[in-house]
């Protein structure tokens, strides 16, 4: 059994949905299990929607056409015949989203809500996505991934209930992908009051890896619009090169510092079971993408990670007294319970400064509490610069060039 994971560019318009069906068509029943994210920019949207909804001061509706339309474009295109069930399918998901949003369902608790509502983007893509390769004559299964990723409450960020997720899908799930090319979404999951629950965006490639893990794959694959994992992005430096293979340590430090091509939780169920994670290209399948294994024996060129939207955070005492261990472990509380991450930190005498995802809304929250007892200075528009494993003196030359 393989598990295949495809992100949002990869079925982000008609043409793109038809190249996935041409790599699924390789495969055979029982062999497959196949992870899909929000089409293109979905997740975006679906956030502005949520965004607009919870603030009350802007028209969801055409926020919502737009959805909409998007994907009613990609069906006519994909499935025209408009008595085929898809069409009212998807019309029906969109009507639970509007009445989800009529009676206001968690409108007090933003998390909540956006994790009701987002999740439509996986929902609708993937059934998209199986209603075509049905009609393309490529057998496949649908299944809800939320009946099988158990999470806590945690919305947005749900935790993983191994135990139960792992028990559920070797019980429930493994049978049926031993007999069908399944089709499921990434990013979701259920808590245990029967509401969804999401991830972390971007979730869709650690999503995959828990199936993996819990079904004991012989291997990942993710497939993307680069080449594989390149020791930068190609977009920024002309002169990038693919990495073929790394060892799972590294594919965590590099997805850790902001390597975009994999999700920084992704790694770790595969590393538990030593199974292989491939990353290949969509648009030349055939051609040999990243392994990321065990393998510790290869070297490894410079990386250079360029992570942006980022907030530099700087925190000093009121009086020019230390930063010192007992303020410092005040700092870190107030960070975990904002629920923001510290990408990079640097400590002086009487500052510590950190660099963290813009998130205006948990940056606020902390602000206000940090401010309490420290001059905090907020500045956003940042971007964080890691090179990782420099092993010469002229390497920076590239990034400041
Ligand atoms: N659709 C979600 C996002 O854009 C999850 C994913 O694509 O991995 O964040
Ligand atoms: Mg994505």
């Amino acid at each position: 059994m393989k598990v295949f994971k495809f992100g949002g560019a990869s079925v982000k318009e008609s043409k793109a949905v038809r190249n996935v069906a041409e790599i699924l068509g390789r495969y055979k029943s029982g062999e497959l299990l196949v992870v899909i994210s929000a089409m293109g920019k979905t997740t975006n949207s679906l956030e502005n929607l949520v965004n607009a909804f919870y603030s009350g001061d802007t028209d969801i509706n055409p926020i919502f056409a737009e959805i909409k339309a998007f994907h009613y474009n990609i069906i006519s295109e994909l499935i025209p015949d408009s008595k085929a069930p898809i069409h009212t399918d998807i019309e029906d998901l969109f009507l639970e989203m509007e009445c989800m949003l009529e009676r206001g369902v968690g409108k007090d608790d933003y998390d909540m809500i956006y994790d009701q509502i987002v999740s439509y983007g996986e929902l609708i893509s993937t059934r998209i996505v199986s209603d075509y390769l049905q009609s393309a004559g490529i057998r496949n299964k649908w299944v809800d991934a939320r009946n099988f990723i158990i999470t806590d409450s945690t919305y947005r960020e749900g935790r993983v209930n191994w135990e139960e997720t792992s028990r559920i899908i070797d019980r429930k799930l493994k049978p049926i992908a031993e007999r069908s090319l399944v089709i499921t979404q990434g990013f979701i999951g259920k808590d245990n009051f029967n509401n969804t629950t999401t991830l972390g965006r971007e979730g869709s490639d650690y999503s995959a890896a828990i199936f993996a893990y819990c079904l004991k794959a012989e291997s990942l694959t993710i497939w993307k619009d680069v080449a594989g994992v390149m020791n930068a992005d190609p977009k920024r430096l002309a002169d990038a090169v693919k990495l073929e293979q790394i060892n799972y340590n590294q594919a965590i430090e590099l997805a850790y510092y902001g390597a975009s091509v994999i999700h920084p939780k992704t790694i770790q169920p595969l590393q538990s079971s030593d199974i292989p994670l491939y990353v290949s290209s969509f648009i030349n399948p055939d051609e040999k993408g990243t392994v990321v294994n065990n393998d510790r024996s290869g070297g490894l060129p410079s990386c250079y990670i360029f992570k942006d939207e980022q907030s530099l955070i700087s925190v000093s005492t009121r009086n020019f007294s230390f930063i010192a261990e007992d303020n410092l472990g005040d700092l870190f509380t107030l960070f975990s319970e904002c629920r923001i991450r510290i990408n990079v930190m640097q400590n002086s005498a009487i500052s510590f400064s950190v660099c963290v995802d813009t998130d205006e809304r948990k940056i606020n929250m902390l602000k206000e509490r940090l401010s309490e007892d420290f001059i905090v200075s907020v500045t956003t528009g940042c971007m964080l610069v890691t090179v990782y494993n420099s092993n010469d003196k002229d390497d920076l030359v590239p990034v400041i060039g």
